[in-house]
């Protein structure tokens, strides 16, 4: 498969849809992909839409971690079941997920930093990790030769890593071997909405009768549920990501400190990232949602570069439609693959902090680069809930930039939701109404 995915990739699961099933799901990310497993395995006739690849957007982007550490303590017991899922899911399918459990590393250039991870790690500390704090002389036998001033860490051995533009679609094709259908190049356009509840949804390939939908589109989801009058606080963020050529192994696991972030790859190469840095592009709903948002901004303001306008046709761009009929062309449909280019500047810094940091590797040749769109939530948790005001309407969506490792379980957690089944975990951190039942919003921990 090349690599990035995109609409000039080939097309895997060619349509026509059912004209019935009982539970379409909107979107071919790992979100969507892994519930439409789980909803498969249950016997449940189920339709996925995908506008464009599946995994063509974050889910083949992102740094592939696997990560229990640092997570907010809602999501963490979903994550580890998560990854007793990624181990089994090894186990069935092989090497071609890429799977690894090779550890998280996050280290700490000051001693402020190493006492929020130790609070974190207080807060954790019920739930039986395997996560420790190391010194400054553990962090250098475990990264032997770095270069970087590191005070200690905090290190998670079980954490783990796979390689998604590989792995996604391999899940997909399990979820299709399990009885789910997959079609790509059928954006959803609209639900079909009748007696007050879903009855279907439009897509550009005809309609889908189903009783059920769950909306799992990434950074589309806002701007497909605002259409059907469900408001969600959601925005994206531009992450720049580059690939090294292969080089020496340093450390066999993944870790980040404030400015770089790095892990071994099955290829021999490193994906190298900023620890923190990201593109804005202000739309239409950075003003609806600025209120919202002001808690993380005050946090995290310096690692955000604002951008005026987002390109042609980006979910949040100030030209792109709000509103649009079941038989015309959908903004859906104008951008099959969010393939956002990355930004020089991050590249150059990543690539000199990478020589920083491993001088035993030095600046290397960079293989690839790209930039991945990013859904972000202000309190940075997922919304995983019914929507009230229409029935049959599930909402999953907002992983917030740690989506991927936590995909197999949230996968499970969403098809048990649809079943009418107990998700096994409390899932009220998640709920939809937190945005508008006067909840101060508590922003959780991410990455
Ligand atoms: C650079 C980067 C680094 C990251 N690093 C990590 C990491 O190391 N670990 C981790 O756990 N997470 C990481 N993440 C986050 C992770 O990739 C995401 O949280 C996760 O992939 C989200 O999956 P998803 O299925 O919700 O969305 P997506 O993967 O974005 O999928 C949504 C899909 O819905 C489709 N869609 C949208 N609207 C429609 C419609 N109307 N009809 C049909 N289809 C539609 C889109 O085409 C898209 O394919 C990272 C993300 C990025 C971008």
């Amino acid at each position: 498969m090349t690599f990035p995915i995109s609409e000039a990739s080939p097309l895997r699961f060619p349509g026509p849809p059912p004209a019935r099933a009982d539970v379409v799901v909107l979107g071919g990310g790992v979100i969507g992909v892994m519930t439409a497993w789980h909803l498969a395995e249950r016997g449940l006739r189920v339709v996925l839409c995908e506008k464009g690849r599946i995994a063509g957007e974050q889910s083949s982007r992102n740094w592939g971690w696997v990560r229990q550490q640092g997570r907010d303590l809602a999501e963490l017991p979903i994550m580890m079941e998560s990854l007793r899922l990624w181990k089994a899911l090894a186990q069935e399918m092989g090497e071609g997920l890429g799977f690894r459990q090779e550890g998280v590393l996050y280290a700490a250039r000051t001693e402020a930093e190493m006492a929020a991870h130790q609070a974190w790690l207080d807060a954790a500390a019920g739930h039986g990790l395997d996560t420790r704090m190391l010194t400054a002389g553990e962090v250098a036998g475990l990264i032997p030769g770095h270069g970087a001033p590191w005070v200690g860490a905090m290190f998670t051995p079980s954490d783990a890593r796979a390689e998604p533009w590989q792995a996604v679609p391999l899940l997909a094709e399990g979820a299709v071997a399990r009885g789910a259908v997959i079609v790509e190049d059928c954006a959803v356009r609209l639900l079909d909405v009748a007696a007050g509840r879903v009855a279907g949804v439009v897509t550009e390939q005809g309609r889908i009768a189903c009783d059920q939908v769950v909306v799992a589109g990434g950074a589309w989801s806002s701007l497909f549920l605002r259409a059907h009058g469900v408001a969600i606080p959601q925005l994206s963020v531009l992450a720049t990501v580059a690939r090294t050529v292969p080089l020496p192994q340093v450390f066999a696991g993944n870790a980040v400190d404030d400015r770089l972030a790095f892990r071994r790859r099955a290829d021999g190469g490193y994906t190298i990232a900023p620890g923190a840095a990201h593109d804005f592009f202000i739309g239409p709903d950075a003003f609806r949602n600025f209120a919202a948002y002001l808690p993380l901004l005050k946090q995290d303001f310096r690692s955000t570069r604002f951008r005026p306008m987002a390109p042609r046709h980006y979910p949040d761009g100030w030209g792109t439609p709000r509103r649009w009929a079941g038989d015309e062309v959908s903004p859906f449909e104008r951008i099959r693959v969010l393939n956002p280019a990355p930004n020089p500047r991050v590249l150059a810094q990543i690539r000199a902090d990478f020589g920083r940091v491993l001088p035993g590797l030095g600046a290397p040749a960079i293989a690839d680069a790209w930039a991945g769109m990013i859904d972000t939530m202000p309190d940075v948790v997922p919304v995983i809930d019914r929507a009230p005001q229409l029935p049959g309407l599930v909402i999953a969506t907002g992983m917030c930039g740690h989506g991927f490792g936590i995909g197999p379980g949230m996968g499970r957690v969403i098809a048990a939701l649809v079943a009418g089944e107990a998700p096994g975990h409390d899932l009220t951190r998640f709920r939809l109404s937190r945005f508008t039942d006067g909840s101060k919003l508590v922003v959780g921990t991410g990455l």
